[in-house]
């Protein structure tokens, strides 16, 4: 079994590599950005709760983000040979509960690998984002620098968390869709 918790910076390309590692290692993808999306269109009381918060480029509250995180684990735990986080943990309790809960079921995250990339290129890549898919906290840059300050304030002491437990590793998130799936790979079977 095999545990990945992908990270870096919004626009990193945390959603795209994603698709590829799930496919490829058969591993159950789980964004929580994507559960918040699906709950805003379906118009339910989390998505409700989530909107507002995620409209401004704020993180959601821990509470609501973990109980969120946990049944869909739960929901899905016996679809594939391990779990691909993406967007989770976002912060210093998510990281510990995450731990606490996978512990609980007998298993645990094998590597946190961050991709990457600095925050002007994001900044492009998060406008062109926002005009195909419509993301208004992509249509905006004051929104979008909020969520770099709200990563840098709450998410980057993750790697110093996973890195205590020998587990973090990095690559430049930089470069073609492949050749970044590529780098991936080669990281990914080196500990496998
Ligand atoms: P991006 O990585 O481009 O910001 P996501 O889809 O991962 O896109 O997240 C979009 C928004 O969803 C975040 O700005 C935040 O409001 C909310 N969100 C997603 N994951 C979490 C989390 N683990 N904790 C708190 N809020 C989250």
């Amino acid at each position: 079994m095999i545990n990945i918790v992908l990270f870096g910076k919004p626009g990193a390309g945390k959603g795209t590599q994603a698709e590829f590692l799930k496919t490829k290692y058969k591993l159950v993808h789980i964004s929580t950005g994507d559960l918040f999306r699906y709950n805003i269109s379906n118009n339910t009381p989390l998505g409700n709760l989530a909107k507002s918060y995620m409209d401004n480029g704020d993180l959601v509250p821990d509470e609501v983000t973990i109980g969120m995180l946990k049944a869909f684990v739960e929901a899905n735990s016996k679809g594939g040979e391990g779990f691909i986080f993406d967007g989770f943990p976002r912060t210093f309790s998510q990281a510990k509960v995450l731990d606490e809960f996978l512990d609980q079921k007998g298993i645990s995250i094998s590597a946190m690998i961050a991709l990457e990339v600095d925050e002007e290129i994001l900044i492009e890549r998060l406008l062109d984002r926002g005009k195909i898919s419509g993301r208004t906290d992509d249509m905006n840059k004051s929104k979008i620098r909020n969520r770099f300050k709200e990563y840098n304030l709450k998410t980057s002491i993750l790697r110093e968390y996973y890195n205590k437990q020998n587990k973090f590793h990095s690559i430049s998130g930089i470069g073609s869709i492949n050749e970044i799936n590529f780098r991936l790979s080669e990281l990914i079977d080196s500990f496998l």
